[in-house]
């Protein structure tokens, strides 16, 4: 298979501008989740393809891309994301077959794509210093510099998205990137990269080494060649990355995922908060950092909310990703099995209702029908961990102080929504509530280019999205001058 319209063969790595086998020659295949059929085979880079792609990132520093004004790498990055926009169908429809996520919901991606490009071109020359105040004689000012060779490291739930917020921001900022998507679903990080060498983008700026999470992942996070390293995943490989960082003493910023909880308050508007709270927690089958995986509701509005949260959930379908369902597979059959494993665990709890799988679903790919669990004691297995899947946990509480300990009792800490009319009780929760974001009356998983967005506690560190971003790609440098 070649990536239609691109003529790209997906087996290849881009290294310093050029498309290429990895080193051994070797290929790891992809599958189709909807049906379970092979797509393609991509390459299996490892620690010597690494080693030429951080090379090749350095080339670059140290030559047009380096000394490129800011404004034209913004150009760039704006002309990527008219590419981005073109190519719109091309892209969607790979990200559905590579992923599964319904075609609804993979346009939705290939959009947030071009908006980080957009938003990141037109944020590329606003990167300012400042002048201080100091000693007489002195004049003293700080300078923003990239931090030079940039490791992303990308899972497989939302490959276009993440690639856009984290490959956007430091290209903008001037650095030069190595990306390793997810071994998985890879197809629309090749696709990216392509593009991006078709708007003008210099050889070197971006890399692309696909592989297996312990070979060319680990490779990249360890080389010290690189200078900095996003990292979007599990808690688990989020530590090893943390520590591989640590050797070279390099900054990281880690999106680890939570479990992250809706409150619904005896005074919300539940009409307004049902489709946010069903669609926060299956949006991509659950795959989904930043899904509300936990529903808190007032003991005086639980039954009304389980009702209608139950009506939604039965009529759920999930299906094809092509055809378009509430719900398409999961990313993969170990996917789908890890969150049965949970489901087992579910043994016992009071299931309030589960959607349905479509009946011409091929028996190959990897469907589960979300579940709703009613009445969880908060400190259940389900309650606690990510599931990363369509499976939520719906929890009465008894007041506000009640509500609050149920919500920053886990040991994550990504997003969190708060339902209520009461302004004050509003702007108390905000700022208690131990999360990165927090949304009043409205849910967004996952959205907004201009939010900075991020965790605290197992969800990880560091701020992705919005200028935060642009910054944190970014190192101060602080010149003191002494003219007298
Ligand atoms: P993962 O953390 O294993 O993989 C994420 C990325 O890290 C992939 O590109 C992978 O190749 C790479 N990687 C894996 N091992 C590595 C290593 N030793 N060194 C460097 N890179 C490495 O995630 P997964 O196995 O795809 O999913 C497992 C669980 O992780 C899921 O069930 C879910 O709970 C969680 N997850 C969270 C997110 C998120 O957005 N926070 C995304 C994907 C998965």
């Amino acid at each position: 298979m070649t990536i239609p319209f691109l003529d790209l063969d997906p087996g290849h790595c881009l290294i310093g501008g050029r498309w290429r086998p990895c080193i051994s020659g070797e290929r790891i295949a992809l599958y189709n989740p909807s049906d379970g059929s092979h797509l393609c085979e991509i390459a299996r880079g490892r620690s010597e393809d690494v080693s030429e792609a951080v090379a090749a990132a350095r080339t670059a520093l140290d030559g047009p891309w380096g000394r490129m004004p800011a404004f034209e790498r913004g150009r760039i990055l704006q002309a990527l994301g008219r590419l981005v926009l073109e190519n719109a169908d091309l892209l969607a429809r790979l990200e559905a077959l590579d992923v599964g996520k319904p075609l609804k919901q993979a346009c939705a991606d290939v959009t947030a794509l071009a908006r980080y490009m957009e938003f990141y071109a037109g944020a590329a020359d606003k990167l300012t210093g400042e002048t201080l105040p100091y000693l007489d004689g002195y004049t003293v000012y700080t300078l923003r510099e990239p931090h030079g060779v940039t490791g992303h490291i990308v899972p497989w739930n939302y490959p276009m998205q993440i690639i856009g917020r984290s490959v956007g921001a430091a290209l903008a900022a001037g650095n030069a990137a190595v990306l390793k998507p997810a071994e998985e679903a890879c197809l629309t990080a090749l696709a990216f990269a392509e593009l991006a060498r078709r708007a003008g983008l210099p050889d070197g700026a971006l890399n692309v080494v696909p592989g297996l999470g312990t070979e060319a992942g680990a490779a990249l996070s360890a080389h010290p060649g690189v200078d900095h390293i996003s990292f979007t995943g599990s808690v688990a490989v989020g530590k090893l990355i943390q520590q591989a960082a640590a050797g070279n003493v390099v900054p990281v910023t880690l999106e680890l995922g939570g479990k992250s909880p809706q409150l619904v308050f005896e005074d919300a508007d539940v009409e307004a908060a049902l489709p946010y709270l069903v669609n926060a927690g299956i949006q991509n089958a659950g795959q989904t950092c930043s899904a509300a995986s936990r529903i808190l509701v007032h003991c005086s509005r639980y039954d009304e909310v389980l009702t209608g949260m139950t009506d939604r959930y039965r009529a759920l379908r999930a299906g094809p990703a092509l055809d378009d369902h509430d719900l398409g597979p999961l990313v993969s059959m170990r996917q789908k099995e890890i969150v049965q494993g949970y489901l087992d665990q579910g043994e016992g709890l009071e299931i309030a209702a589960r959607g349905e799988i479509v009946a011409n679903a091929p028996a190959g790919g990897a469907y589960l029908a979300p579940v709703l669990f009613a009445g969880v004691p908060p400190e259940h297995r389900l309650a606690q961990e990510e599931i990363f899947g369509p499976v939520q946990v719906v929890i009465p509480f008894e007041d506000e102080d009640h509500a609050l300990k149920i919500a920053n009792g886990t040991a994550y800490g990504l997003v969190a929504s708060v339902w209520t009319r009461s302004g004050a009780r509003q702007m108390r929760l905000a700022r208690k509530l131990r999360a990165g974001q927090v949304f009043l009356n409205n849910y967004g998983a996952g959205g907004g280019v201009e939010l900075p967005f991020g965790g605290t506690g197992l969800s990880g560190h560091g701020r992705e999205k919005g200028f935060e971003a642009l910054m944190s790609f970014t190192r101060l440098k602080t010149i003191a001058a002494l003219h007298g």
